[in-house]
């Protein structure tokens, strides 16, 4: 590969602040950044001025159109390009692009999902610029980030929810630090997202239906080797792959994603590559761009990004771990153990903020990670289980401990902690970091959340982990402003905070069965384990209280979101039974049935010429394989009826129970059998690559 300058290739394509303040004029960059800042209204001379200097800064690279880039309910980002171009009187044609079209367009927005929130006679709903999130130029199209909402001015998208989410833990974390006398003008919440995925040869692909119709593969035996002898992860990477993630990585670095961890993971042909965090929204943002990056990127070097949850069954499907903390403009690191008592106590309380926001609001967490690929996932000993708990580790749990129970916590010299006046020691990751199985640990200064699955946006989690913490942060302001001796009254309610939440803190393996048990029948936690069991309680009115007390969604907003969710999981297996049945009646009841067709004139021929030979192989195998082709064909019928039969429920709440009850155990059982002739059909007879031929494609 030609050397790279780094420093010089990142951002190359990001209108970023440094681009900013390079061309425009002081005032309109001050006034710009009040508004990225600050969240000040913007000025319409403003938005002229800026729209003139990003047109101007991307034609000069090589931007021809430029587009609204938004993130409806689909899951994937969304765009329709506009040239710059506008005529002359003289027949030809200048580049323009106006204040008007940077910060509102208007696509035609009745095809995106949107839960009834837009009357049918008002299709149109409009996306209006977020200047907090940098435009970048992808494709020689000008991309400027976009919220986008109905007319009426409900949320269509992902990213206003979010927005609404920061704004929301923003105010109620300043209360807070009003209270310490901490100084900061706005506080922000900061996210890393592991991404991992699949790399499997194109060629490969192509042939398989099932993972270019769903992403995943429906049906293949197990090859003799998976990942059971641990040599894949951080395992040398192969050279293919190499160059796949270096040109990955120049990519990102162009658009100012901050690619930094690069490695191999557990299952064959899987990997992952970490960003260095960044505030919520533009992390939420660049994590978009990534996916949609690496699949182009894989498409270049002849190979498919593979970004579901679970794209092959008996090795370990893909998750994303969102590193979550919070933080002010002055750089304190509110999850971060500071150097003086009062620091600690500050700590402590944002510490318990966040112990109370994931008791409280398990069920929204939960179900914020939930769709028909990630329900393969939790729960399967590869992933957390879908309960949720927190990690805190020992040191920090004897903490915890000393201040719930007025006993001496060892690690100091003091004989009580007493807040305020003792400090606390410094966590080191390494003493934090060791449990795996947790689906939300504490790891030194940031909360890593590892329910999420690959293909999930991080928006989805992080509006629900924001305003969960608001709330607690809101409740503590309200009491603590109100207190006359703010000492006392901060060491109690940190003391109940402890242990009012207490059953939500297991620092134990959260994969055993044991855990199960203990999680719901002693502590009481939930254990939503399906998309149709978890997304209903979007409506629980404990959740639409708090949601809507934050101003985070509307009524009519939730209500929508949670129709589009479970709409998303019955389309989405409703596919994949109908492929099912495709595959099944096109290509593997024929192949087997040729097979069978060999075996038996081989039979017969070989009796034929002596009647010494006994056909042991030919017989037994044909008579197996045809046993199970019975099977397969009763599975199929069985499976398309229920196909039918869901077509025909109209209710969103009852057809996600019956794909749940119904369709996807029928699906198990028909792959079970054809996963069995698998075994008996030689490879030249199956009309698909086997799982050995995907997982070990790329060398
Ligand atoms: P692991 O050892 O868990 O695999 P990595 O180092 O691969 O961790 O990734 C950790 C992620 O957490 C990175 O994206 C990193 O930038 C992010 N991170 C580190 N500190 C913070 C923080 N204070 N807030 C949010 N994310 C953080
Ligand atoms: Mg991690």
């Amino acid at each position: 590969m030609d050397k790279v300058n780094v420093p010089e290739l990142f951002g190359a394509l990001v209108f970023d602040d440094k681009e900013m303040k390079a061309r425009l004029s002081d005032d309109v960059y001050a006034s710009l950044k009040k508004t990225i800042d600050e969240n000040a209204k913007l000025d319409e001379s403003v938005a002229d001025a800026v729209a003139l200097e990003m047109k101007n800064w991307a034609l000069e690279n090589g931007a021809t159109h430029f587009t609204h880039w938004f993130q409806p309910l689909t899951g994937v980002t969304a765009e329709k390009h506009d040239s710059f171009i506008e005529p002359t009187k003289d027949g030809g044609v200048v580049m323009k692009f106006s204040g008007k079209e940077l910060i509102k367009g208007e696509p035609d927005a009745s095809s995106f999902p949107s839960g009834g929130l837009r009357a049918t006679f008002e299709a149109r709903g409009y996306t209006a610029w977020d200047p907090t999130s940098y435009a970048f130029i992808k494709d020689h199209t000008l991309c400027i980030p976009t919220a986008f909402c109905s007319y009426s001015g409900e949320a269509l998208d992902k990213k206003t929810p979010l927005l609404r989410s920061m704004q929301s833990i923003n105010k109620q974390a300043l209360r807070i630090l009003k209270l310490f006398g901490t100084e900061a003008k706005y506080v922000r919440t900061s996210v890393g997202p592991e991404q991992e995925y699949f790399l499997v040869d194109k060629a490969a692909f192509n042939l398989r239906p099932d993972l270019k119709y769903t992403g995943r593969t429906l049906f293949g035996a197990m090859p003799p080797k998976g990942q059971e002898m641990d040599d894949h992860y951080f395992g040398v990477i192969k050279p293919r792959v190499t160059e796949f993630m270096e040109d990955l990585n120049e990519e990102l670095w162009k658009l100012g994603i901050l690619a930094k961890t690069e490695h191999n993971e557990v299952a064959p042909a899987q990997h992952e590559l970490a960003p260095i965090y960044s505030t919520t929204n533009i992390a939420t943002d660049a994590n978009q761009v990534t996916m949609e990056i690496m699949k182009k990127v894989a498409a270049k070097h002849g190979m498919e990004c593979l970004l579901h949850e679970k794209p092959f069954a008996g090795v370990n499907g893909s998750g994303k771990h969102n590193n979550w903390s919070i933080g002010t403009d002055t750089g304190i690191n509110l999850l971060s153990p500071g150097k003086t008592p009062y620091e600690n106590a500050q700590f402590l309380l944002f510490l318990c903020a966040v112990i109370q926001a994931v008791d409280d609001y398990q069920d929204l967490l939960r179900l914020s990670v939930a769709t028909a690929g990630n329900d393969h996932r939790l729960g399967a000993n590869e992933a957390p289980p879908a309960i949720i708990s927190i990690f805190l580790g020992d040191e920090l749990s004897a903490i915890l401990d000393a201040i719930r129970e007025d006993k001496p916590y060892e690690g100091t010299k003091e004989v009580k902690m007493k807040l305020g006046v003792d400090t606390l020691p410094d966590f080191r990751r390494d003493t934090t970091d060791r449990n795996r199985t947790s689906p939300f640990a504490f790891t030194g200064n940031k909360f890593e959340f590892r329910s999420l699955g690959s293909s999930n946006s991080i928006a989805c989690c992080n509006i629900m982990l924001n305003a969960a913490v608001a709330e607690s942060l809101r409740q503590y302001a309200d009491e603590l402003e109100k207190a006359d001796d703010f000492e006392t009254s901060l060491h109690n309610l940190i003391k109940k905070v402890i242990t009012d939440h207490q059953r939500i803190l297991f620092d134990g393996n959260g994969y055993g069965d044991e855990w199960v048990k203990e999680a719901t029948e002693v502590r009481g936690l939930s254990n939503l384990k399906t998309t149709a069991d978890a997304m209903p309680h979007l409506l629980d009115e404990k959740n639409k209280k708090m949601l809507l007390n934050h101003e985070v969604f509307t009524e009519s907003e939730l209500q929508s979101r949670c129709e589009i969710m479970l709409e998303n999981y019955v389309k989405t297996v409703n596919i994949e039974g109908l492929t099912m049945v495709d595959m099944v009646r096109k290509n593997y009841l024929p192949a087997i049935e040729g097979y069978l067709y060999s075996l038996a004139k081989t039979a017969s021929l070989m009796k034929q010429v002596s009647s010494n030979v006994k056909c042991n192989y030919e017989v037994s195998t044909m008579e197996r394989l045809s046993e199970l082709t019975d099977y397969v064909l009763d599975s199929v019928k069985d499976l398309e009826e229920a196909l039918s039969k869901l077509k025909a429920l109209e209710d969103v709440f009852e057809s996600s129970a019956f794909v749940r009850d119904e369709l996807l155990p029928k699906m198990e059982t028909l792959r079970k059998y054809v996963d069995e002739a698998e075994m008996l059909t030689p490879q030249k007879d199956w009309p698909f690559p086997s799982y050995g031929q995907l997982l070990f494609s790329v060398q």
